[in-house]
């Protein structure tokens, strides 16, 4: 019998063929040219990614959270004041990885479903003097997306270096790095940027490396210290080899193979494909008559959809029937409104008949949970969106 699901979760999600091939390539020595050169070109690749052409790209062995560990434990030190515009689960991480080096942190709430608006912001950074700012791009707990462009114009004024978390929207949102004034942005491998779980990825904007060399303190983390691995991304980039852990080579041969389809495609065409793809999802899920968790349609990102499930559906017995339809879908994160939702993915290679696919288990399992709706409105909905 063929167990094959559908994987329409927010990470990670399905991967192309290609990039999964090129994990299953024997393993190369780190300091073998073929590594050396397959390693410098994604560097090169994940500027145009992260829209970066000033920026120092980063890749180390880890997930998402590392990569936020990274930032946290190179830019700031013991008594420094940081400022987190919260949107859920994933920015009150971060709230506590720069608290455990020592930042004094102050959180701009928002319920969930919703964002802090530009005039918190802006007041909040009138009223005290902080060193940096992180905003959760995409909240993956909440399916929010905040004002990238609009807080880091903000956080410029103000002198603070703009952290952005893009676990959930680098390769899948628009994000503008250099043209918008953000300081560090940071992603993981297993979402929009398609490669299996298992890699941190960080762009370094010149001001965020300037605050890096004026630090008084050492890093507190020996492995994320960027002293350790500045050095050996520009030894990659330059095709030398360098040596300060050992690199996880396959993975880095998928990240190349798909870094390349990306750039191929264009950043551009990919976050318009995401937006495409992600009207047609919150299309079908409201010709069901389900709300979602963003508060406003203009609080819902393009990588994912956070519908709310009707009153009185049980949760699990739901999603345990979309699994009989042979499609993976995640339940609530957001502590306190946990079961009160579901989540669909939809990043990287997600095709419109992928949306399909998921709205039809969506039906069937809606009705057996013996919710009622009108039938195949969902996909009716979602076709229009093509
Ligand atoms: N930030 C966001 C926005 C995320 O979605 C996630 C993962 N879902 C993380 C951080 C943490 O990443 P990881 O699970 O790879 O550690």
């Amino acid at each position: 019998m063929n167990k094959r699901t559908l994987l329409m979760i927010p990470g990670p999600i399905e991967f192309e063929q290609t990039v999964l091939s090129a994990m299953a390539e024997p393993t190369t020595s780190h300091l073998a040219p073929s590594f050396m050169e397959a390693f410098g070109e994604a560097l090169q690749q994940l500027r145009a990614v992260f829209e970066s052409p000033s920026g120092q790209p980063l890749v180390l062995a880890g997930s998402g959270t590392l990569a936020m560990d990274c930032a946290g434990a190179n830019l700031v030190e013991p008594g420094e004041k940081a400022l987190v515009v919260n949107t859920g689960y994933f920015s009150e991480r971060f709230a506590s990885i720069l608290e455990r080096y020592g930042a004094q942190v102050t959180l701009i709430p928002a319920s969930p479903g919703s964002r802090p608006s530009l005039e918190q912001i802006k007041s909040a950074l009138e009223s005290d003097t902080y060193k940096l700012l992180t905003l959760t791009h995409v909240d993956t707990s909440t399916g929010v997306i905040t004002e990238v462009q609009e807080t880091a114009a903000l956080g410029r004024q103000h002198g603070v270096l703009v952290v952005v978390d893009g676990v959930c929207s680098v390769a899948g949102e628009q994000l503008k790095m250099d043209e918008w004034g953000v300081d560090l942005a940071l992603t993981a491998s297993q979402k929009a940027v398609g490669v299996p779980p298992g890699l941190a990825l960080l762009m370094l904007g010149p001001r965020a490396l300037e605050a890096f060399n004026r630090r008084t303190h050492p890093v507190l983390n020996y492995y994320a210290d960027w002293t350790n691995w500045l050095p050996i991304m520009q030894a990659y980039e330059a095709r030398k080899p360098g040596y300060f852990g050992t690199p996880p080579v396959n993975l880095i041969f998928a990240l190349h193979t798909s870094l390349r389809q990306i750039v191929a495609e264009g950043m551009p065409a990919r976050v318009k494909r995401h937006v495409i793809i992600s009207r047609a999802c919150k299309a079908g899920i409201q010709a069901l008559g389900l709300d979602q968790v963003p508060v406003r349609p203009e609080f819902a990102a393009h990588t994912l959809t956070a519908p709310r499930y009707p009153a009185g559906l049980n949760g699990a017995e739901f999603l345990a029937g979309v699994l009989r339809q042979g499609v993976t879908l995640a339940g609530g994160l957001h502590p306190a409104i946990r079961s009160e939702y579901f989540r669909i993915g939809h990043m990287g290679a997600v095709t419109m008949s992928d949306i399909f696919a998921t709205l039809s288990a969506i039906e069937s399992a809606l009705h057996e949970c013996g919710y009622k709706f009108p039938k195949g409105a969902s996909v009716e909905a979602a076709k229009a969106h093509q």
